[in-house]
């Protein structure tokens, strides 16, 4: 088993840092985003569970965003910006956040730069996961309703079945998990969201992360390399 060191918290030690989590879906990046945005304490902003709470308030965000998600398209840019720059006007985005589906296209990454605060760092962290490990993982995935905990049928059962370990909630597959609906979502990702890839290496700022390992040996690889980086 590995062990994972404590380590203070960016906020209180140092200046703050903004993480972005780009890689396909179901390439753990919400598991990970969990675990980092506690470490050192930054608001998880995931433009995704921002859509999954508009639809559940069937909000006129969420009945839009509905028709696209559940075909496995992104949702367009009207409906994400304002969204995604909204929340991160909250004061408790002013020593940093972590970004967790958002950007997903190169237009996103560039309208975001023109916003953000240049004064908070920017590191984007690449998980890389083959399509076939994407698609099996889908297959086996189960989210918690309702604090987004992560499962997995193959690799991280709830203990009891259908019930959340960590707050009791309910445990659902998300419909768009569902095999066709995720090589949908692949096909989008590699044509409109991997460009991004490029665009944050030619910046200097993303460091990549072999994604198909053990979550917590992901985790301890991440931590490591931004607190190299940044502490
Ligand atoms: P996720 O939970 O990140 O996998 O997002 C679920 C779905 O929400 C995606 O398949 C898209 O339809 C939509 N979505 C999330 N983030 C964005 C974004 N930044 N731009 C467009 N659509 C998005």
């Amino acid at each position: 088993m590995i062990m994972i060191k404590s380590t203070k918290p960016l906020v209180s030690t140092q200046a703050a840092v903004a993480l972005i989590l780009l890689g396909p879906p179901g390439s753990g990046k919400g598991t990970q985003a969990k675990r980092l945005a506690h470490e050192y304490q930054i608001p998880h902003i995931s433009s995704g569970d921002l859509f999954r709470e508009h639809m559940s308030k069937e909000t006129i965000i969420g009945l839009k965003a509905k028709e696209f998600i559940q075909a496995g398209k992104l949702v367009p840019d009207e409906f994400v910006m304002d969204m995604l720059f909204d929340r991160l006007a909250h004061p408790d985005c002013a020593r940093g956040y972590l970004l967790d589906g958002f950007p997903r296209t190169v237009a996103q990454a560039e309208a975001l730069a023109g916003k953000r605060d240049i004064k908070i760092p920017l590191i984007v962290l690449y998980l890389e996961v083959p399509d076939a490990v994407i698609v099996k993982r889908a297959e086996g995935r189960l989210v918690c309703k309702n604090c987004g905990m992560v499962y997995n049928l193959y690799s991280s059962s709830p203990r009891l079945p259908g019930v959340c370990d960590k707050c009791g909630g309910e445990i659902y597959r998300r419909p768009d998990d569902d095999a066709n609906i995720v090589l949908k979502r692949l096909e989008v990702y590699h044509e409109l969201t991997s460009p991004l890839i490029q665009y944050y290496t030619d910046q200097g700022i993303l460091l990549k992360f072999d994604g198909n390992q053990n979550s917590d040996t992901v985790y301890y690889q991440l931590k490591k390399s931004i607190n190299e980086k940044y502490l």
